[in-house]
C-alpha cells in the first residue's frame, strides 16, 4: 500500500509514521514525484493496519496497490521513470539503440563494431564478457579483459557500454567498467545477483527469463528497486513457445503491457527474440511502433565467424540501413531518432 502524505507534514510525523510501519515488520520506501510525496509500505499488511494509517496525522491519504510489485507498478508511480545513461534518457522522446556483438571476441572486432554502430546511430555499445552459454563447451567470453576492450572502444567512439553481470560476485568488477549492468534471461531469478545490482549505483538492463510471466518480471525488478537502485529498464527479448521456425517468440504484446503495468522503461530484444537475422528488422519496428524505448541489437562484423549468436547478428551494412529505416518511422510514431554523425 502507499500513505501518501499531507504537504505540510512535519519531520517528527513523518518519523513516527515511518516507525509505526517498522513496527509491524514492514518495510519502508520514501519518494516523491509530482508534487505529491508517499511512503511506501512494502511487504505482507494484517487487515486493519490500512485504517491505522489512514487515522495517523502524517497522512492524507491511503492507496492500495492491488499487484505484489508495489514498486514497480503504475499506482505507487504514476508517472512514467526515466533512466539515464551518461547523456541519453531512456523512457523519454528518444528511442535508445543499444548494438554490439553478442560476445566481445577480440579487439580488432569490438573496435571495428564500436565504430560501425556509432556511425549508424546507436546510443549504447553492447557485448559480452561474461557470456552465460547453454553448453559448458561454448564460447564463455574473454571475461575482465573483455570488459576493458569494450570500454576502450566504448570510450573510443563516445558510447557508454552494456554488459552482462552472471555472478553477485561479479558484480564491483563488472560496475567498474560499464555504465549499464545486464542481468541475462537465464538470470532474471537469482535472486542475490538482483539484490547486488540493486545495491549498486548503476542502471540495470533487466531481461525477461525464457518462460516468465510479466508478473515474474516485474517482481525481478522489484527485488532491484527494493534494493535501493531505481534504475531500471525492462527488456523483452522474446519466450520460448512451440514455435520451431524462431529461437523465441518475441511478445510484443508485453511491450505495452509492462508499460502500463509499470513506469520503467521498457526497450525490446529483436535479436534474441528471433534468433534469425532476416526478422529483426521487421520486429525491430514492429518493436517501435508497440511502444518500446528502445532496442538492443547484436551486430558483427562478419556474423559467419562469430562466436555466439552469428545466425541472429546484422553485418555493419545491415544494421545502418536498419538505423535509416528506423529513423524515418519513428518521427510517425511521436519518436526521435539520433542522427547519424556528419
Ligand atoms: C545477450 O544479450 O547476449 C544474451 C545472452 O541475452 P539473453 O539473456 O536475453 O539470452
Ligand atoms: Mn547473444
Amino acid at each position: 500500500m502507499i500513505a501518501v502524505l499531507k504537504p505540510s507534514v512535519s519531520l517528527r510525523d513523518k518519523a513516527q509514521l515511518v516507525s509505526l510501519i517498522e513496527a509491524r515488520g514492514l518495510r519502508v520506501h520514501l519518494d516523491k514525484s509530482g508534487g505529491e510525496e508517499w511512503v511506501g509500505v512494502l511487504g505482507e499488511e494484517l487487515p486493519g493496519f490500512a485504517r491505522e494509517l489512514a487515522a495517523h496525522p502524517a497522512v492524507a491519504e491511503i492507496r492500495a496497490t492491488s499487484v505484489p510489485y508495489a514498486l514497480a507498478s503504475r499506482a505507487y508511480r504514476a508517472e512514467s521513470s526515466v533512466v539515464r545513461v551518461g547523456s541519453f534518457v531512456f523512457g523519454g522522446a528518444e528511442a535508445i539503440v543499444m548494438a554490439g556483438p553478442c560476445a566481445v571476441e577480440n579487439e580488432a572486432q569490438i573496435f571495428a563494431t564500436a565504430r560501425a554502430v556509432a556511425a549508424a546511430g546507436a546510443r549504447i555499445l553492447r557485448g559480452g564478457a561474461f557470456k552465460p552459454r547453454t553448453s559448458p563447451y561454448s564460447f564463455q567470453g574473454l571475461g575482465e579483459e573483455g570488459l576493458e576492450l569494450m570500454a576502450a572502444a566504448g570510450r573510443a567512439h563516445g558510447l557508454p557500454i552494456v554488459t552482462e553481470v552472471v555472478a553477485p560476485e561479479d558484480v564491483a568488477l563488472v560496475a567498474k567498467h560499464a555504465d549499464v549492468l545486464q542481468i541475462g534471461a537465464r538470470n532474471m531469478q537469482n535472486f542475490r545477483l538482483l539484490s547486488a545490482v540493486g545495491e549498486c549505483e548503476r542502471p540495470v538492463l533487466l531481461k525477461r527469463g525464457l518462460v516468465a510471466t510479466l508478473e515474474e518480471l516485474l517482481l525481478a525488478a522489484e527485488y532491484v528497486l527494493a534494493a535501493g537502485n531505481p534504475d531500471v529498464i525492462l527488456c523483452e527479448r522474446g519466450i520460448r513457445t512451440f514455435v520451431r521456425e524462431t529461437r523465441n517468440t518475441l511478445d510484443l504484446a508485453a511491450i505495452p503491457l509492462l508499460k502500463q503495468k509499470s513506469h520503467l522503461p521498457v526497450v525490446a530484444d529483436p535479436s534474441h527474440g528471433t534468433g534469425v537475422r532476416a526478422l529483426v528488422p521487421p520486429l525491430a519496428k514492429a518493436a517501435l511502433a508497440a511502444g518500446a524505448d528502445g532496442l538492443l541489437i547484436e551486430v558483427h562484423p562478419d556474423p559467419a565467424t562469430a562466436l555466439s549468436d552469428g545466425p541472429q547478428s546484422l553485418t555493419f551494412a545491415g544494421f545502418a540501413q536498419l538505423m535509416d529505416e528506423l529513423r524515418v518511422l519513428a518521427p510517425a510514431l511521436g519518436r526521435e531518432m539520433h542522427r547519424v554523425r556528419p
